[in-house]
């Protein structure tokens, strides 16, 4: 009861803000009701890259609940989409791998939003599967636009030679998730898995929140 005035807000909706006891992954029912969840994969063809698993379809919600997290500086909404990728994993038994690493953000942009966004969810999804982040190895090397401005040959301009890997960090026979909040074309994924492999890892999977394929 005391712990209970102390934080009167443990049954607030974290999206909408409605007083409820039915929270799951901190979002009220009705919230909830507005999710399509997908939790399966999709074949990439692609060398680096071989399977993107997503959450749920991009719709508005989707779309709106990123927007916040990502842009409005609601950094807590990490919790309820890192919720539903957890679901994802339990679902889809994605338990076999080393290391979940986060697409990086460039440290001028993490700087300006004050997180990176794929960051908390990858430490969040660590907590709960207890597979370790590797946050210091991939990095976003160059500063780009804003990709969801771009045209699909932009993009792929935008993203040429952005990611890295640091200079003596080995990804040698790992299996690693990699972990970004939307799919849209795959340039960043790939990008990064590239990344990855040239330094060794032995296979990369993709988790994603939302995505508009499939
Ligand atoms: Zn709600």
């Amino acid at each position: 009861m005391l712990f209970k005035l102390l934080f009167p807000t443990e049954n607030f909706c974290y999206f909408c803000k409605d007083d409820t006891p039915y929270l799951e992954g901190r979002l009220c029912r009705d919230c909830r009701d507005n999710y399509e969840p997908m939790h399966r994969g999709f074949l990439l063809r692609d060398d680096s890259i071989e399977r993107v698993y997503a959450s749920v379809f991009y719709n508005s919600f989707a779309r709106e609940l990123v927007h916040q997290f990502k842009f409005n500086d609601k950094s807590y909404l990490y919790e309820p989409i890192a919720h539903m990728m957890h679901m994802t994993i339990i679902e889809e038994s994605l338990t076999d791998f080393d290391l979940i690493v986060p697409v990086p953000i460039h440290w001028r942009k993490e700087a300006i939003r004050g997180y990176n966004q794929s960051l908390l969810l990858a430490e969040e999804l660590s907590r709960r599967t207890g597979i370790p982040v590797d946050k210091k190895s991939l990095v976003k090397s160059s500063w780009t636009k804003e990709q969801n401005r771009l045209t699909k040959y932009q993009r792929e301009e935008n993203l040429k030679g952005s990611f890295s890997i640091k200079d003596g960090a080995s990804m040698s026979g790992r299996r690693i998730l990699l972990i970004d909040d939307i799919y849209t074309t795959g340039n960043t994924l790939k990008s990064c898995a590239s990344q990855l492999k040239k330094a060794g890892a032995k296979e990369v999977t993709g988790l994603v929140f939302a995505t508009m394929n499939g």
